[in-house]
């Protein structure tokens, strides 16, 4: 079914958008949220499991204490403010995956509340997400369906519930209606999630990776005829784990639903979910008055994290990345614009080890943003999967600049080190790659090319100092690029004149 949409720069010119949006993060625990079975990903269906994972009649649930202090990160890095005390709450629906039929969360008592972010668009401009809280849960198991399209119910023959992921912590940020995005919105919503993504990394609360799953939004949108109007109806798109998605979804439902008001129809509230080809397709009807039957999860005692531990927690929290960009681009002397294609391109992490590995940021920059970008290309592979290390270019910049290696030998060194061929230093002397600095041998080579061109003697002689090039020229063909030009000239000018 094709809906009609109206053109993004007309519906942005006409409606104002709202966004909301609700990120889930797997917590990268040793265990689970409520139970000592092993959190991990990609095990045999079925063997992560204790009776409590699944809700077993009489099996009861422990509080995760990793769980507990990753929240608190969270919280803290988002700028929130941390509840002293706490309560878990019974979420309460059906569904085959989640056997218990509840999932354990956080209702009206959530662990991190009132917070926001300043994220930072690809153009370089600011804006800040207002987070109405943060609370912890548990991820539910996963269900997949055999035989149907796409791995969806419809017309599939049978299915099958892995439980592995039952239990796993997850950690929920809500953020307030976030308004004045206006034209930006699908920017706002997919570089928020970006932002946040690195925050967890950062963090070390999780491997935060989009394809696992491990960081998926639900993402709210709504429209209303100018900012001072009441807000719109809203549809929540659910699961996009993707940037790319969740641009889509913004810019789609921002078409779609300007569509519908300016036929003089009505937004319904409603789940949908986003398709592979950016648009989004509706799923079930739903309204505010949707009843979980919450309350309190009477087999948990409260969570009251001390002010102590609280502080503590926050004095041990990285440096966000934001603020590490900033001054690393600062240190290496990086524009803004250097900056962000260093990190648009996923280099920072790279340059920075190696700039640790003892070369400048330039240098490496130079190395990652240029050879190795162009490598990484061709091979189609990411950057960081290139058979190099950062200590490794850090090596072949400090033979560039003792001048054992001009820059042209350096990239043919490279290419041996992506060869496998071992490390600069080895591939530099089993290819014979290294500059001659010897100068008996260079000043060999210089006799032999002044030999072979008598009149280009003469003419320097005569005062045509330029003429030298073609001698320099010549020794380095003989060297095969290896000689240090400036000395070989050097050499020459002493020969033809001392
Ligand atoms: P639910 O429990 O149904 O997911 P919430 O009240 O938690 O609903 O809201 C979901 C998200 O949508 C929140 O981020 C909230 O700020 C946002 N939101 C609420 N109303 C609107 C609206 N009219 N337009 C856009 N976003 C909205
Ligand atoms: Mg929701």
């Amino acid at each position: 079914m094709s809906e009609k949409l109206m053109d993004f720069e007309e519906a942005v010119r006409r409606y104002d958008p709202v966004l909301g949006l609700e990120v889930h993060v797997e917590l990268g625990t040793a265990t689970k949220m409520f139970d000592a079975a092993p959190n991990a990903f990609g095990a045999r269906p079925n063997t992560l499991v204790t009776p409590t994972s699944v809700g077993l009649p009489g099996a009861l649930p422990q509080v995760n204490a990793q769980g507990v202090e990753y929240a608190i990160r969270i919280g803290l890095a988002l700028g929130c403010r941390i509840a002293s005390s706490c309560r878990f709450a019974r979420k309460n629906y059906f569904y085959p995956d989640l056997s218990k039929d509840f999932q354990t969360s956080q209702s009206d008592e959530p662990i991190a509340y009132d917070g926001a972010l300043e994220i930072e668009l690809e153009d370089g401009s600011r804006f800040t997400i207002p987070i109405e809280r943060a609370h912890m849960e548990e991820d539910a198991g996963k269900n997949t369906h055999i035989g149907g399209h796409d791995g969806r119910i419809e017309g599939a023959q049978y299915s099958l519930v892995d439980y592995n992921r039952a239990g796993v912590p997850l950690v929920e940020i809500v953020t307030r209606p976030i308004e004045g995005a206006g034209e930006r919105a699908p920017q706002v919503a997919a570089a928020y999630v970006r932002t946040l993504r690195d925050i967890f990394r950062a963090l070390g609360v999780s491997e935060a990776r989009m394809e696992r799953g491990n960081v998926r939004a639900d993402v709210n949108v709504s429209l209303r005829e100018s900012p001072d109007a009441p807000l719109g109806t809203r549809t929540e798109t659910k699961n996009v784990n993707t940037f790319r998605g969740i641009e889509q979804v913004v810019r789609y439902e921002i078409s779609r639903q300007a569509a519908i008001l300016a036929d003089g129809g009505e937004v319904l509230q409603e789940t949908r979910h986003g398709q592979a080809d950016g648009t989004t397709r509706a799923g079930r009807v739903k309204s505010d008055a949707d009843d979980y039957r919450y309350f309190p999860e009477p087999d948990l005692v409260p969570v009251a994290p001390s002010p102590q531990w609280v502080e503590q927690i926050r004095e041990s929290l990285p440096e966000m990345p934001a603020a590490k960009r900033r001054r690393l681009a600062q240190e290496w002397s990086l524009s803004d614009t250097e900056m962000r294609d260093v990190v648009n391109a996923g280099a920072l992490e790279l340059i920075e080890a190696t700039v640790e590995a003892g070369t400048t940021g330039q240098a490496a920059r130079k190395w990652w943003m240029g050879e190795l970008a162009r490598a990484a290309k061709d091979q189609e592979i990411a950057l960081e999967d290139l058979p190099v290390t950062p200590a490794q270019i850090a090596g072949l910049q400090a033979l560039v600049d003792s001048g054992r290696l001009t820059d042209s030998l350096a990239r043919q060194v490279l290419e041996g080190v992506l060869a496998g061929q071992g490390d600069p230093e080895e591939v530099a002397s089993a290819r014979g790659l290294e500059v001659v600095s010897d100068d008996g041998a260079l000043l060999a080579a210089v006799d032999e090319a002044l030999a072979a061109n008598p009149d280009v003697a003469d003419k320097i002689r005569g005062g045509k100092v330029q003429a030298a090039g073609a001698i320099v020229g010549a020794v380095m063909k003989a060297t095969k690029g290896r000689a240090d030009a400036r000395r070989v000239r050097e050499l020459v000018m002493e020969r033809v004149q001392g």
